[in-house]
């Protein structure tokens, strides 16, 4: 009993330790002085979400936004998407991105392929194509395939329909969780299936930030909307200013939250300004 009352004072605890942006707005001003190394997410947080992965596309203010941005800052695109697809997405030359959660990172003078994702990768080809056969009669089931890790969508599916996809899904990833080759990880309505390293968003964020600013001296943001942006929240939680695109507080490694896309625009926006006004 006394556990249990500890732990949900716990929880409440980090609800109401998550502040919002705008009102902390002087402390990130002051804290963005020496420069920032700016690492975004791309679905949910420059995109709205939406019903399937091909429809998210970047707003042409969003757009106009990232490129006033990156004459000013070091930016860096972080995504779940594959290397290759967030990079059309975006479509800004002399960024980082990274896709497939870091498995792949590219940018000025830099490339990486984890070597243990191209080694999975003959099983991920083959699950894919069980998991397309198998799941063929669930209407809305997206099979992806990203090169390094493979995607189910089900937010097309019907809600009685699920637990056939969690059954179908578990059945077929189960022999490769089991002999340690691969890992499962939940988004926002999607199963992803990656390799079982030690490698996520966190890592990544802080491997491209020891190789962008080597002596530390930016000041790294990351902006993200998903459970996968927790290890980049929680890799920066200490050195860095993490923002969480949700429409309230909720329990979370960010320190502070923004409501949606328009607020994360409006953010950027005030980045921009702050330079303009040197
Ligand atoms: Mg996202």
């Amino acid at each position: 009993m006394v556990i249990g009352f500890y732990l949900r004072v716990c929880e409440i605890h980090l609800v109401i330790r998550m502040e919002y942006l705008f009102d902390r707005w002087g402390e990130v001003e002051r804290a963005l002085a020496p420069g920032a190394l700016l690492l975004l997410d791309y679905d949910g947080t420059l995109t709205p979400i939406v019903e399937r992965p091909e429809l998210a596309i970047l707003s042409p203010d969003m757009k106009e936004l990232l490129k006033s941005m990156s004459r000013h800052y070091t930016l860096g695109v972080i995504s779940g998407r594959s290397l290759a697809d967030v990079k059309g997405l975006v479509g800004i030359e002399g960024l980082y991105y990274a896709g497939n959660h870091g498995f792949e990172i590219s940018g000025p003078r830099v490339e990486l392929v984890k070597p243990e994702a191209e080694r999975v990768r003959p099983i991920l080809v083959k699950l894919c194509e069980e998991l397309r056969e198998k799941l063929n009669n669930i209407k809305g089931a997206i099979v992806e395939d990203k090169g390094s890790t493979v995607s189910v969508h089900y937010r097309l599916v019907a809600e009685e329909e699920f637990e056939h996809l969690k059954n179908i899904f578990e059945e077929a990833v189960g022999p490769h969780i089991d002999s340690g080759v691969v890992k499962v990880t939940h988004g926002k309505k999607v199963f992803e299936v990656r390799p079982n390293v030690e490698w996520d968003k966190g890592k990544a964020v802080l491997w491209i930030s020891g190789i962008v600013d080597s002596k530390g001296e930016l000041k790294p943001i990351y902006v993200g909307d998903d459970r996968t942006d927790e290890d980049a929240f929680l890799a920066l939680k200490e050195k860095g200013i993490t923002i969480l695109v949700s429409e309230g507080p909720i329990e979370s490694n960010a320190k502070y939250f923004v409501k949606n896309v328009d607020e994360v625009k409006t953010f950027f926006e005030g980045l921009i300004n702050l330079q303009t006004q040197k």
